[in-house]
C-alpha cells in the first residue's frame, strides 16, 4: 500500500526487524553494534522463530534446530560465537562427539565423528573399492570451506568489500567463484561411481537441505562436511533457545529494543519506498530501513500486496518452491530406553525410494545426552520429525485432526524402535506438532521448513541477496543466500547488517 503524503513519516528509528529468527537477531545486533536504533517487533511471546523452545512438565524442548554449526573458537565461518561477541556476549557449549549415526538401508549403519580420519575411515569400511573418491570428494568439500574460511564474510552486494576482500584472498575469492554455480551431486559423481554410495551422499545433502545432492549447492555442503570436523557441532548449555535470547540482551544492551506479541501485517511504502510498518493491533511504526525475516512468501504476499509482486520475486518464485514442514515429535522419556553410548542425532530410514516422501526419512535429536539440564532427572529428551506437507493435515475436524495425529505419531514409535528398543515402554510425556503447529507458531507459510529449487539450478547462483527490488527493504534468514541453516541465516544476518550498515553510512 502507499501512503498518502499527509501522514507523516517521521522515523523514530533507523531499522525495524519484522522478526526474531537468528536471522533478524543477527541483523539487528550487527547494526547495533554499530550505533544504530533498531527495533525488533516478533508476532510470538519470546524469540528465535525456528531456533525457539518450549517448556512441558519440566522438559524444555527445542522447537527445531538442535544440531548447531557455527559454534567454533577459530577462523571465520563460526558466526554464531561472533555474532553474540559482537554484543558482548558469549554462550556455554557442550562439544558433540558424533554429528549424526546414520541407519540406512541395506544395514548401511555409520557415524560422522567430529574427527575427520575416523569418519572417512568409517566410511571407506563400507565402501572400501571406492577408497579414493571417498577421500576426493570429501577433500574437494575442503576446498570450498577453506575459502570461505579465510574471509570476513560480510555482504556480496558490497562492492567495497569485495575488492577488499578480493585484494586481501584472491585465491580463495576466485575458489568461491568456480564453486558458486556448481551442485554438490556433480562434484560426487566425477569421484564415486557406487550407486549406493552416491545415495549415502544424497542423504548426507538431503538431512539439512531437504533436496538430494545433485540440487544442493556446493558452497553449502562445503561449509556443513567440513565445519562438523572443524569447528565442530556444540550444543549451548541450557538449550538452543539460548541463542536468541543472548542475542536480545544484547541488542538491548546495546540501546535498542524487541517488542513481542507485535505481529506485523502491513509493510507501509511512501512512493514505492518501503518506509514503516503497521501491526494487527494498528499501530504503526516508522524507519529508515525495513527488514522482513519472514519468509518472501510471507513478506511479499502478505505484508505487501500480492497484486504488486514485484517481478524479480516472480522470477524466484518460478525457480524455487517451498520444502515440506515436518511432522514433529516432542517425547520425555525414561534414561533406561537409551542404550548405551547413543549419540545425540540419528537418521532413520528403511527404503531408499522413501527418503524425499510424506514421513519418509526420520531425524532424531537427543539434547539431554548433551546437557541433562533439559529434563527432569533420569528422564531424557526425545526431538523425532519427519517431513510432511500441510496438505495432509488440512480440512479435518478438531476429532479427525487428533486421531491422525496420534496415527503419525505411533507409526513414528514404532518405526523408532529399530534404534530405541523398548521406546513405547518408556514413554513419559509426549506432544506431537503438525506443519499447521510450525505455521501457527512460527509464522511460517504452509509451514515450510525454507525454499527449495524448483528443478536443478546453477548452486548458490540464484539465490537472492538481501536486497530487494522495493526501495529500502531488506530480507534476511533462510529464504536469502546461503539458505537454511542457524550458521547459514546468521551469515545472512552478516550480510544484511553489512549492506544496511554502509547504506545508512554508519
Ligand atoms: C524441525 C526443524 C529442525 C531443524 N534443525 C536444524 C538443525 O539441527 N540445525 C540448523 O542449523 N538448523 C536447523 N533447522 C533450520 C533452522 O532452524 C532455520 O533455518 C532457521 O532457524 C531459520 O531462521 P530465520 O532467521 O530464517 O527465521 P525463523 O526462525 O523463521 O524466524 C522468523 C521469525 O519472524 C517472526 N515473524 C514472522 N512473521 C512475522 C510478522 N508478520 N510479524 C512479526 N514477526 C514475524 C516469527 O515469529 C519468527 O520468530 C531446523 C528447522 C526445523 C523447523
Amino acid at each position: 500500500m502507499n501512503l498518502t503524503d499527509n501522514i507523516t513519516t517521521d522515523t523514530d528509528y533507523d531499522v525495524i526487524v519484522i522478526g526474531s529468527g537468528i536471522g533478524g537477531l543477527v541483523t539487528a545486533t550487527q547494526l547495533a553494534a554499530k550505533g544504530a536504533k533498531v527495533l525488533v517487533l516478533e508476532r510470538y511471546l519470546i524469540p528465535g522463530g525456528s531456533a525457539g523452545y518450549f517448556e512441558r512438565e519440566g522438559y524444555r524442548f527445542d522447537v527445531g534446530a538442535s544440531m548447531i554449526f557455527g559454534f567454533g573458537t577459530k577462523g571465520t565461518t563460526n558466526l554464531l560465537t561472533r555474532a553474540l561477541k559482537a554484543v558482548n556476549m558469549s554462550l556455554d557449549t557442550i562439544p558433540d562427539p558424533v554429528q549424526i549415526h546414520y541407519h540406512l538401508p541395506d544395514g548401511l549403519d555409520l557415524k560422522v565423528h567430529r574427527d575427520y580420519e575416523k569418519f572417512i575411515e568409517e566410511l571407506t569400511r563400507h565402501f572400501p573399492h571406492e577408497k579414493e573418491g571417498i577421500r576426493r570428494f570429501y577433500d574437494e568439500c575442503w576446498k570450498v570451506f577453506n575459502c570461505l574460511n579465510a574471509m570476513e564474510l560480510l555482504s556480496l552486494e558490497e562492492p567495497r568489500y569485495l575488492m577488499r576482500v578480493f585484494f586481501q584472498h584472491p585465491g580463495a575469492c576466485l575458489g568461491l567463484v568456480k564453486y558458486l554455480p556448481q551442485n554438490t551431486g556433480d562434484v560426487a559423481r566425477r569421484y564415486i561411481s557406487d550407486p549406493k554410495l552416491l545415495k549415502f551422499i544424497d542423504m548426507e545433502c538431503y538431512c539439512w537441505s531437504v533436496v538430494p545432492a545433485n540440487q544442493t549447492p556446493m558452497i553449502n555442503a562445503g561449509m556443513v562436511f567440513s565445519d562438523r570436523h572443524y569447528g565442530g557441532i556444540n550444543y549451548p548449555r541450557g538449550g538452543v533457545g539460548q541463542i536468541a535470547q543472548k542475542l536480545v540482551d544484547g541488542l538491548e544492551k546495546s540501546g535498542s529494543e524487541i517488542k513481542y506479541q507485535s505481529r506485523v501485517t502491513q509493510i507501509l511504502l511512501k512512493n514505492g519506498k518501503a518506509v514503516g510498518v503497521k501491526l494487527a493491533n494498528g499501530q504503526e511504526y516508522y524507519a529508515k530501513r525495513i527488514v522482513s525475516n519472514a519468509t518472501r512468501w510471507d513478506t511479499f504476499e502478505k505484508l505487501i500486496s500480492p497484486a504488486t509482486l514485484p517481478t524479480q520475486e516472480r522470477k524466484w518464485q518460478k525457480r524455487y518452491h517451498k520444502s515440506p514442514s515436518f511432522l514433529s515429535l516432542h517425547l520425555g522419556v525414561k534414561a533406561e530406553v537409551l542404550p548405551p553410548n547413543t549419540e545425540c542425532h540419528h537418521i532413520l530410514l528403511e527404503n531408499w525410494q522413501q527418503m524425499e516422501d510424506e514421513q519418509g526419512t526420520i531425524f532424531v535429536s537427543i539434547p539431554t545426552l548433551l546437557d541433562p539440564n533439559l529434563a527432569p532427572q533420569g528422564h531424557h529428551i526425545i526431538h523425532a520429525f519427519t517431513p510432511s506437507w500441510i496438505k495432509h493435515w488440512q480440512g479435518l475436524t478438531p476429532k479427525d485432526y487428533q486421531q491422525k495425529k496420534e496415527e503419525a505419531a505411533g507409526r513414528i514409535i514404532e518405526r523408532l524402535e529399530q534404534i530405541l528398543p523398548g521406546i513405547s515402554q518408556g514413554l513419559d510425556y509426549q506432544e506431537v506438532g503438525t506443519p499447521r503447529t510450525h505455521r501457527r507458531f512460527l509464522g511460517r507459510v504452509d509451514g515450510t521448513y525454507g525454499p527449495i529449487p524448483r528443478y536443478k539450478l546453477p548452486g548458490l547462483l540464484t539465490m537472492p541477496f538481501n536486497r530487494t527490488s522495493i526501495s529500502g527493504l531488506y530480507c534476511v534468514g533462510d529464504s536469502t543466500f546461503p539458505g537454511q541453516g542457524l550458521n547459514a541465516v546468521a551469515f545472512s544476518g552478516f550480510a544484511c547488517g553489512h549492506r544496511i550498515g554502509v547504506d545508512l553510512g554508519l
